[in-house]
């Protein structure tokens, strides 16, 4: 018998498999039972025209086989089997050029993951085996034939005896080594565990004998092995099946199972399409955010699966950054079972599949919006952050996706209200949508800002995350009314006689303020009279594209070097007895104007939510004024 070479690409795929250092070797047997699968379709679509084949629907099967004892694994199907010339063309020469060419590619960044994420076909049995047996007998020959190899050196084929047509693959599994218990694969749990893993929804039976241990009747502490054939697969999708036909039950219990939540999913997205990308798709949106979602150790992605069987666990494609809290899987017939992470980023099925998955998941959440606002609003305290990231990330390119989708606390209720109704309620009169910041909304609302605007009877969205104000800068407008900030310097809510009646109180206390403002030094740019405080004193506006929530957000963030400042602006409420006591100190007593204008300057601090630059000196004044 002749031992023949493999074919110059297959041995580079072959070596690889020998060698591999590859954490996931069990992925071999979902590839020995894909292909055991695809021979018992083409059989199996062959007996429905051909009535020689002579098998029913429930006749096919793959059977696996434990034989621990002489280390081996053997996987058996009754499908189309191969004639000799297949044995030999199939697997001497394996054109994965596909997943060849992304290998060298990628030899330069080391460490890719290709074996794991797609399928690597029969070679992958070298991973855990020092030598592999085929033997197989087409359907409708007479003669069977064994290939055979131990690896690199090359294969033999030769003649065998086998009765029936179909494969049977016997691979001998390696010896244990320090970093591999390769024995592990003997097991008959560790088999039904990676059955149930990688090819539960494989649509034909995967039987294997169990024995388990069952006390004698009768006799204490007396057990007797009992073999019975178990199915290790479910065979059919939950996801293949019709909706109707599906308990509530039955998709939480899926979820939880697979997806690892204690909780039911708050919703369930069940769809299938045909025409242009024919693909099902189930998916989840959980009840709350797992614990690593706002960590960058969460990988977001949906499963994919070719035609029942699992190709990528975590396909990111397949999900846009703010729906990364969607978890759930797709199936597509579309897609071959050996494309690579590479060729599936430019696989344009994958992406048709993709956006169809974006917008079915954008009008489920605005349906739930609608209709199920309380679960809705749950939904968004637990990701509504990822929303608003979204908003903002990729200077706005997504924003009108998701604008319609966020929520705000509104002053009105402190109730969450979304833009379309904010501006829907909009007063006569008002054309800019206000909002204000702050750590809490009982913070905000202590913001002298918020009276002024809440006095015209105009609602303000409270907003309190970090992100908040840099996805409403993004948004800019909301049909066409600009969000403006109540901490601003210009409102724009005084009538024109207002206007100038303060314009001139300012101008007539010109000199004062720059005195004060010299007091002040760096800290504002600016002191003047405003007409917008009720009862406070004073606040702080900034001028320019910098508020103060977003100046404390930008200098938090890791590497913020370079300290981003916002131009203050100190204003006094012109109607308070505040004012008129510093007019009379301007003309006496400018020691004491300065010390003032300190002390008003830290107010306005402690009242916006910002600490006080020099609490000791703080402290000294305020105990001069109390002893005077
Ligand atoms: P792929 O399945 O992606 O084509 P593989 O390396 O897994 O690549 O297998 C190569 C070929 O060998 C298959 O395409 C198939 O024609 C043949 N083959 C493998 N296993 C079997 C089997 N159990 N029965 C019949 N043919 C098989």
């Amino acid at each position: 018998m002749r031992t023949k070479q493999f074919k110059s690409e297959s041995k580079k795929l072959l070596d690889m498999m020998i060698n591999s250092i590859y954490t996931h070797k069990e992925i071999f047997l979902r590839e020995i039972i894909s292909n055991a699968s695809d021979a018992l379709d083409k059989l199996y679509f062959l007996s429905l025209t051909d009535n020689s084949v002579g098998l029913k629907a429930d006749d096919f099967e793959i059977r696996i086989e434990l034989d621990k004892d002489n280390r081996i694994i053997k996987v058996i199907d009754n499908g189309c089997g191969m004639t000799e010339d297949e044995l030999d063309k199939n697997l001497g020469t394996i054109a994965k050029s596909g997943s060849l060419d992304f290998k060298s590619e990628n030899e330069k960044t080391e460490n890719v993951d290709i074996i794991g994420q797609f399928g690597v076909g029969f070679y992958s049995a070298f991973m855990v085996s020092d030598e592999v047996t085929v033997e197989t007998k087409a359907f409708g020959s007479e003669q069977a034939y064994r290939w055979n190899s131990t690896g690199a050196s090359g294969y033999t084929i030769e003649p065998c005896d086998k009765e029936s047509f179909g494969t049977a693959v016997t691979m001998h599994i390696k010896d244990d080594t320090d970093d591999e218990k390769y024995s592990e694969y003997l097991d008959q749990y560790k088999i039904n565990s990676l059955v149930k893993k990688y090819s539960d929804y494989i649509r034909h039976p995967i039987r294997m004998e169990f024995t388990t241990k069952e006390p004698v009747e009768g006799k204490e502490n007396e057990y007797k092995d009992v073999t019975e054939i178990r199915t290790l697969n479910s065979m059919i999708p939950l996801w293949k099946k019709g909706k109707t036909e599906i308990k509530d039950e039955e998709y939480n219990n899926f979820y939880k199972e697979k997806f690892y939540d204690y909780e039911d999913p708050a919703k369930v997205i069940h769809t299938s399409t045909e025409g242009q990308a024919t693909y099902h798709a189930l998916m989840f949106i959980p009840k709350h955010a797992p614990f690593d979602y706002y960590t960058k150790e969460y990988e977001k992605g949906l499963q994919l699966y070719s035609k029942g069987v699992l190709i990528m666990d975590k396909c990111a494609d397949l999900l846009p950054d703010y729906f990364s809290f969607v978890k759930g899987l797709v199936d597509s017939e579309d897609l071959s079972l050996n494309i690579s992470r590479e060729m599936l980023q430019h696989d344009g099925q994958l992406k048709l599949i993709a956006k169809t998955i974006e917008k079915k998941i954008k009008s489920e959440l605005e349906k739930m919006l609608k209709n199920e606002r309380e679960a809705y609003e749950e939904f968004f305290k637990a990701f509504g952050i990822q929303l608003k990231f979204g908003v903002y990330n990729g200077y706005g390119m997504n924003k009108d996706v998701l604008k319609d989708l966020l929520l705000f606390t509104s002053s009105v209720d402190k109730k969450f209200v979304t833009l379309k109704e904010y501006t829907e309620r909009m007063k006569e009169g008002q054309d800019t949508v206000y909002y204000a910041c702050g750590e809490t909304v009982e913070k905000i609302e202590m913001l002298p800002q918020c009276d002024a605007v809440k006095d015209k009877g105009f609602e303000i969205l409270y907003l309190t995350e970090n992100v908040d104000e840099f996805a409403i800068k993004m948004l800019m407008d909301y049909d066409g009314k600009k969000f403006v900030n109540v901490c601003d310097e210009d409102l724009n809510l005084d009538s024109e006689e207002e206007k100038k009646a303060l314009e001139s109180e300012n101008e007539q206390s010109k000199d004062m303020f720059e005195e004060m403002k010299k007091a002040l030094g760096e800290s504002v740019n600016a002191v003047r009279f405003t007409g917008k405080l009720k009862n406070h004193p004073v606040c702080l506006t900034s001028e320019g594209g910098i508020s103060l929530e977003m100046e404390k957000t930008l200098n938090s963030m890791p590497g913020a070097n370079e300290k981003v400042k916002a131009q203050l602006v100190l204003e006094i409420n012109a109607e308070h007895p505040v004012a008129e006591k510093l007019k009379t100190l301007y003309k006496d007593d400018k020691e004491t104007l300065n010390k003032y204008a300190k002390l008003l300057y830290a107010e306005a601090c402690l009242i916006g939510g910002r600490s006080v630059e020099d609490p000791v000196e703080h402290s000294r004044l305020i105990c001069e004024l109390m002893t005077k």
